[in-house]
């Protein structure tokens, strides 16, 4: 028995990391590395807060609270996948905050990227960053990332500036250079950081 809880752990401190280095850019993450059924967050969640598992707590959290309220508050879910109020409390305050921090700081990466000048690319919309033109490439840029959490959260997921425009062709708002795309690109990995810290602040698990 002791050497299956400490395998199991191990694979668990993989898919749960504790430290922003354990995400990895493309690896599996939570519920997804269970064998057999793929088990609900909130039921993960439910058992690593029986098991006392500290240190996967954020990351179970997060898995939790990306769906959005309608998943946390399943009335449909089996009992072991339905969250006591403490926990659920937690959880919805915590998902508050990271939506919170998920419009403000892409906001800010994307209409007011830091340290920069503006673009010198001849097409860029950058070139005047407070012009109607630029404003409206971010602003569609800006929807199409943070729509895409719907009302749950992706803060702590790459997101994907580029989309497909027809053919091969690969673009993001109209003109928006490479250049431009790549300093969104690491912006979002700070903030994915800094989201990252925050979580076992917002999800009340510290002291
Ligand atoms: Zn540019």
């Amino acid at each position: 028995m002791t050497a299956v809880r400490s395998q199991m752990l191990e694979v668990v401190r993989d898919a749960y990391p504790e430290t922003f280095e354990g995400l990895g850019p493309s690896k599996p993450l939570g519920e997804s590395i269970f064998s057999g059924r793929t088990p609900h967050p909130n039921e993960v969640l439910n058992l690593f807060v029986q098991q006392k598992l500290t240190s996967a707590l954020p990351m179970a959290y997060y898995m939790a609270t990306r769906r959005g309220p309608n998943s946390l508050m399943d009335r449909n879910l089996p009992r072991n996948a339905t969250l006591s109020p403490e926990v659920l409390q937690h959880a919805i305050t915590g998902l508050m905050a990271l939506r919170e921090v998920e419009r403000n700081e892409t906001r800010r990466v994307i209409f007011e990227p830091k340290g920069s000048r503006p673009c010198s690319v001849s097409n860029c919309p950058s070139r005047t960053p407070t012009g109607p033109a630029a404003f409206e490439a971010y602003q569609k840029v800006f929807d199409r990332i943070v729509g895409s959490s719907r009302l749950g959260t992706k803060v702590l997921q790459v997101p994907e500036f580029y989309e497909d425009c027809g053919g091969d062709v690969q673009c993001v708002g109209p003109g928006i250079c490479s250049g431009c795309v790549e300093r969104w690109e690491s912006g979002h990995a700070e903030l994915r950081k800094r989201a990252w810290m925050a979580l076992p602040g917002v999800f009340g698990l510290k002291d």
